[in-house]
């Protein structure tokens, strides 16, 4: 059977698309790329926010016409939509043939084999690490390795530990197979994923051993992890930072608010002094170190001061990048129940001063490597440009510069002529 998968959400969804187009493709399948080719359609959904949610609803309902041209077709939703939503997405007329859940993709050959299509299957495993699996990348320049399962944080606004469940840590020794086998594949970029990296711990190997042994895989030339939990970023981390030549000199950390009591509300567990103590330590062991983050506007209860104090850290910190959002409710979360919500109006007028502040300092940030010389991983053409081709600096910033689809994959120093705040021109 010809199968498509879409996918939404984080790099973990990339991954497992990854993951279930392996088990597909052994099962006997085939993964197309146009969708007019599929007879079985995967949509792999994300449930953060609600916006996100909102959208792959009507992705899906768009497509529900292909099933009248041909009722053979079958459509499946995967991931953390199906596991928040189950039932009510098979009940909602869209055209939803199955449900998955995302401890339960292992069964999904069997199910598509079956006569009767089990339309719903959403128990955590809480076992479950998709052991000796080993996904087909995607990407043909970055490669995305799983390293754990869920999370026990259960920050208080926050979706993923009620629909990926509790942290299960995959053996080191499958994630060394699987970056040797993206080196052998010719990635030279590796991305080790988990929701919160720092807690990963099999046996003897936490994180940052973690690390020192995945350093001697031949042909990898980067590798990045997300995302990191200040609570749980260590010194031995930095320290292993600081000395790996292939770490590259970025961390995604989020903050999530600049003000204490919001924190201790969210359930962050850390204080805005201890963040700041660890961007002072990061930028002291890894120079030129790139910190991005995330940054919620207008949580419950949240007031105008305590904002105000999130916009000061911004100021202080000077991330490279915030991913800035307005506080989104998620049924099932303990601030979903809360009476005290701030209107709408008044986080999106939060969210709109976060963007704009953070769009000046990223482009000062980017401006200030004007005249320095970069590594880019070349990764695409230039969407702009046809004479151009674009990619990645080790520290997490979109390059472009004059070259040809032969050099996709390939490193190059180039050095930085311009700059806007999302881009890196280079020559
Ligand atoms: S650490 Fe918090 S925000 Fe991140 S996935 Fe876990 S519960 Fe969600």
């Amino acid at each position: 059977m010809n199968f498509y998968i879409e996918t939404y959400g984080c790099q973990m969804n990339v991954a497992d698309s990854e993951l279930v187009t392996s088990l597909l493709i052994t099962a006997g399948h085939n993964v197309v790329n146009d969708i007019d080719q599929a007879e079985l359609i995967l949509f792999n959904t994300c449930s953060v926010r609600a916006h996100a949610e909102d959208r792959v609803l009507g992705r899906i309902s768009n497509e529900k016409h292909r099933k009248k041209a041909n009722p053979k077709i079958q459509i499946g939703v995967l991931g953390c939509m199906a596991q928040r939503m189950g039932k009510r997405l098979l009940d909602s007329k869209i055209g939803v043939d199955f449900v998955i859940g995302v401890d339960q993709y292992d069964r999904i050959p069997a199910l598509l084999s079956a006569k009767d299509l089990q339309p719903h299957l959403l128990d955590f495993d809480s076992t479950q690490i998709y052991q000796d699996l080993m996904p087909v990348h995607q990407s043909k320049t970055c490669g995305f390795v799983t390293i754990m399962r869920g999370c026990n944080n259960y920050c208080s606004y926050c979706i993923v530990p009620h629909v990926r469940g509790r942290e299960r840590s995959r053996p080191w020794q499958d994630v060394l197979n699987d970056v040797k086998k993206a080196g052998q594949d010719g990635l030279l970029d590796i991305t080790l994923l988990g929701q919160n990296v720092n807690s990963y711990l099999d046996n003897e190997v936490d994180f940052p051993e973690l690390l020192k042994r995945l350093e001697t895989v031949d042909n990898i030339a980067r590798m990045r992890f997300i995302t990191s939990h200040p609570k749980d970023l260590s010194d031995s981390l930095i320290d292993v930072m600081a000395s790996s030549k292939r770490i590259c000199e970025h961390i995604h950390l989020p903050m999530q608010s600049g003000n204490n009591r919001i924190l201790k509300e969210m359930n962050r567990k850390y204080t805005i002094e201890h963040y700041q103590s660890l961007i002072h330590k990061l930028r002291h062991a890894v120079p030129n170190v790139a910190i991005t983050t995330d940054i919620i506007a207008g949580y419950p209860s949240e007031t105008d001061t305590e904002f105000e104090d999130t916009i000061s850290a911004m100021k202080d910190i000077g991330f490279d990048y915030a991913f800035c959002f307005k506080y989104s409710s998620r049924e099932g979360t303990d601030a979903a129940m809360r009476t005290d919500q701030i209107p709408e109006a008044i986080r999106l007028k939060r969210l709109q001063k976060m963007i704009d502040l953070q769009r000046e300092i990223t482009l000062a940030k980017f401006r200030a490597q004007i005249g320095k010389e970069v590594e880019v991983y070349i990764e695409s053409m230039s969407k702009k440009n046809k004479d151009q081709v674009s990619g990645k600096t080790r520290d997490f910033k979109i390059a472009v510069l004059k070259g040809s689809e032969s050099e996709i994959g390939s490193l190059k120093k180039a050095t930085v002529i311009g700059a806007t705040a999302g881009t890196l021109i280079c020559q």
